[in-house]
């Protein structure tokens, strides 16, 4: 094989193909696909990755690769083929696919290290190499490249004997502790001790018993010696001192309460079975979980993980970035302790790099992570499981845009493996697959220990403007709070972050300015004082009075959670407080620090935003308050109502999981909505229904497929003229029945100095999609080349803005 077809590092369109390049003699058989290399491309050196080797190229003469940047493959051929899958569904180009899958310590330029996996090893490698490590635990690649011992050094990888490791160079992460260990045979070693002083005697003698390298520092305490004898024996070559980087685990300060599985009920038995059949008959399925906030879900999943690693398979966890709570981890610890690595973006660069390597060397069976977790180099997966699957967090918005759901299903089906979809609100696509028999559906309907569901409350906020009550905080809501600070229980506040754009709701009925198009809120433009809808284009004046009731108040404008926090200190002086939102978190440790606080009781109240709302389960939580239900239900999108259903379940299953009932308040101006309504009533079945028939009137998912085509300048009209020349190719390309909307402004008009216009596809059967989209690609990439507008396509798009 004498040639490597290379995907290089430039993500553009014209160089989105894989271009052939000459395995230089020394390298063949070496260079394997999925390792990396760097090329020569026109003037420049770049990175890439090796996707095939061949003997032939159309090429005639062919540039050499340059360098080597990986012993053995980083990527194997399932992960190879994922990207070529990627590549096609969510079209973006390969180089970004391949990139997703590796942490960003391989992503970018660090020093590249050969070290032994165990100092002890020496004696195992191959002779040839023997000298390069003589009195070292590792050697810079660079050197094993130059002495040209690079076959020698893949089949030590190969064999376990040497590693490869990137040196990443952090100020606080990196970790290592200096070790001290023998230098030569153990029997050189004692021929030595007879000639040496009594320190130094007794230091020999003690490594020569531990036949392993020994942190300095543990060896100084057990003989109580100073650095000296040390020293004098590292001048004899008798041993030899090394930096021996340990795993940064995140963890590590804390102890988990190693946990039992206790015995399931009867409904959590049934999903088990269906499950674990599954996995012992190692066919692919697709499971929805759907069962209430409270019913064992997370126990299912976990004995589902223990039968996965009786058969000597492995497990990926995927939960959302909000909900890898201390809380979360701590339970996955608990059962599975050592064999657990956990993938979250508080890691640093460094620590994320451990956690995969761990994976990668099989040092770990079970990841529990975020999104990215998806991409966990197993080779013998037994078992997908994402938790909330209906967060939209699992839809990664950059390329590439994909969700973590298709990732999944991918690769649970080549490795012939279930995958469980678990959720208290199923998204609608799920669903409705489930009820058409494409997944499996499983059901937990009730909370354990026969834990009711919590008591809600709606408040109609129209109702304590009309009593003379302009304060954010209702009466009911406060008599509440001023309840648990009397019993000395605890609260929850949750306030929805402000989004980009603002609707206009009158607050004295309640009544929303709606497109009577699409079905969406419009949303306020200061300039002009206009009404637009980010769909279809549809504008109309800003009316100075409510359509509906004649009130004056009709603007609405949402409140951050610093000035929720000042009013309730002002109402409730003696209530200790905890805000929690990306002021208060932006430290490393931050989240974890605060809601332990609240854990120890430290404060009656926690205020916060997303990021409290699920996951968190606390004994004395007793009451959960929602500040402002509309915040967003009046977002323009049409997934608005199933966001707000999700979130109000979601936040309610916070109260009353323990011995403690739990109560509910929900503050809103719109009480009579269904998704308000029938989320206090706990009714997942009823809102499903009800919502899916507004998709099927409207023509959204999981009816008809979106696409939407998102085109930014800085110059406004360019981008519109860009926009509009798109959505007239693609009215021209695609048949009748689809619809091609816009191009409009973006609800987010402006970003990072560009103005942002878009279309919106939607479609039900559309063989010319993916060529029309691709088309459009290329036209236009050009274009960004020269200056000129930037596009982005999402084919399944979640953020709507
Ligand atoms: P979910 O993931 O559906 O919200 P959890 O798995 O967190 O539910 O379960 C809720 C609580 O009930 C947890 O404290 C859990 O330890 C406990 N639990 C789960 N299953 C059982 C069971 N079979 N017997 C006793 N307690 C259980
Ligand atoms: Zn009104
Ligand atoms: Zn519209």
């Amino acid at each position: 094989m004498k040639v490597a077809s290379v995907i290089v590092d430039v993500p553009t369109r014209q160089t989105d193909r894989p271009f052939d390049y000459l395995i230089p003699e020394r390298w063949r058989g070496i260079i394997q696909p999925g390792m990396r290399v760097t090329v020569p491309f026109g003037a420049r050196r770049l990175q890439g990755f090796v996707i095939g080797v061949k003997d032939h190229s159309e090429i005639k003469q062919l540039k050499p690769i340059e360098h080597v940047l990986d012993v053995v493959p980083v990527l194997n051929e399932e992960l190879l083929d994922l990207g070529r899958y990627l590549t096609e569904t969510t079209l973006c180009f390969a180089i970004s696919a391949y990139q997703a899958m590796l942490p960003a310590a391989m992503r970018a330029k660090y020093e590249k290290l050969l070290r032994l996996t165990d100092e002890r090893k020496c004696e195992a490698l191959p002779d040839d190499l023997k000298p390069l490590f003589a009195n070292r635990v590792e050697v810079a690649w660079k050197d094993v490249e130059t002495a040209g011992l690079w076959r020698a050094a893949q089949r030590a990888v190969q064999q376990g004997v040497l590693e490869a490791v990137y040196e990443v160079k952090e100020k606080a992460g990196k970790k290592t502790v200096k070790h001290v260990v023998l230098a030569v045979p153990a029997e050189q070693a004692k021929d030595a001790l007879a000639a040496l002083p009594a320190r130094q005697k007794d230091v020999l003698s003690f490594l020569l018993e531990k036949e392993e390298a020994v942190p300095v520092a543990k060896l100084q305490a057990a003989l109580g010696v100073s650095s000296a004898p040390l020293k004098a024996l590292v001048g004899k070559g008798l041993i030899a001192m090394s930096d021996v980087e340990v795993y940064r685990d995140p963890y590590e300060h804390r102890t988990f309460q190693p946990s039992e599985p206790p015995t399931l009920t009867q409904a959590q038995t049934k999903a088990l079975a269906a499950i674990t059949a599954s996995v012992r008959a190692r066919e692919h399925r697709t499971f929805l979980l759907y069962g209430v906030t409270g019913s064992g879900k997370t126990e299912v999943y976990m004995q589902a993980i223990e039968e996965v690693l009786r058969q000597g398979k492995e497990a990926i966890v995927l939960v959302p970035e909000i909900s890898l709570t201390p809380q979360m981890v701590e339970r996955f610890k608990g059962r599975f302790g050592p064999k657990v690595a956990v993938l979250h973006s508080g890691l640093s660069v460094g620590e994320k790099y451990d956690e995969w390597r761990k994976i990668h060397r099989k040092e770990v069976q079970l990841v529990v992570g975020a999104r990215s977790a998806v991409f966990a180099p197993f080779e013998n997966l037994g078992m997908i499981i994402i938790d909330e699957e209906h967060e939209t967090s699992y839809k990664q918005e950059e390329m590439p845009r994909y969700h973590a759901r298709d990732v999944a299903i991918y690769r649970a089906r080549r490795h012939r493996c279930p995958v469980v979809l678990g959720s208290a609100t199923p998204s609608l696509e799920t669903f409705a697959r489930a009820v058409k028999g494409v997944y499996e559906l499983l059901e937990l309907p009730e909370r354990i220990a026969d834990r009711g569901m919590p008591d809600v409350h709606i408040v109609d906020m129209r109702e304590e403007l009309r009593s003379g009550n302009r304060s954010m905080f209702s009466r009911r809501l406060l008599d509440e709070l001023r309840l648990r600070l009397e019993r000395g229980e605890q609260a929850v506040l949750f306030l929805n972050r402000r989004g980009y754009s603002t609707f206009v709701m009158c607050r004295g009925c309640g009544y929303v300015i709606c497109c009577p198009h699409c079905d969406i809120s419009l949303t306020y433009h200061r300039a002009g004082e206009r009404m637009k809808c980010h769909y279809c284009g549809y504008e109309e004046p800003l009316v100075p009075r409510c359509p509906s009731c004649g009130s004056e108040h009709i603007r609405f404008f949402g409140t951050g959670t610093q000035k929720v926090e000042e009013e309730l200190v002002k109402l409730l002086p003696k209530a200790r407080i905890i805000r929690m939102d990306v002021d208060t978190t932006g430290r490393k440790g931050a989240h974890e620090e605060l809601l332990s606080r609240f854990a120890a009781k430290e404060a009656d109240i926690l205020l916060g935003t997303q990021m409290i709302a699920k996951g968190l389960d606390f004994p004395d939580v007793t009451l959960v308050g929602v500040l402002a239900a509309d915040t967003m239900l009046h977002l323009p999108d049409f997934r608005a109502a199933e966001k707000t259903f999700q979130l109000l379940t979601q936040v309610s299953g916070r109260a009353g999981r323990h011995e403690l009932p739990g109560e509910v308040v929900i503050q809103t101006y719109t009480p009579d909505h269904y998704s308000i309504e029938l989320a206090a009533r706990h009714d997942y079945r009823a809102f499903y229904r009800r919502e899916m028939t507004l998709r099927k009137a409207h023509g959204y998912p999981p009816y008809y497929y979106l696409t939407l085509i998102t085109v930014a300048h800085e110059e406004a009209p360019a981008a519109a003229k860009a926009a509009e020349k798109i959505a007239a190719y693609l009215r021209k390309q695609l048949s009748n029945e689809t619809v091609v909307l816009g191009p409009v402004a973006s609800p987010i008009a402006r970003l990072h100095d560009r103005y942002r216009y878009q279309c919106m596809i939607k479609y039900k059967r559309e063989p010319n999609i993916t060529a029309a989209l691709k088309a459009v690609i290329d036209r236009y990439q050009a274009d960004a080349t020269h200056g000129g507008v930037a596009i982005t396509v999402d084919t399944n798009p979640y953020m709507m803005m």
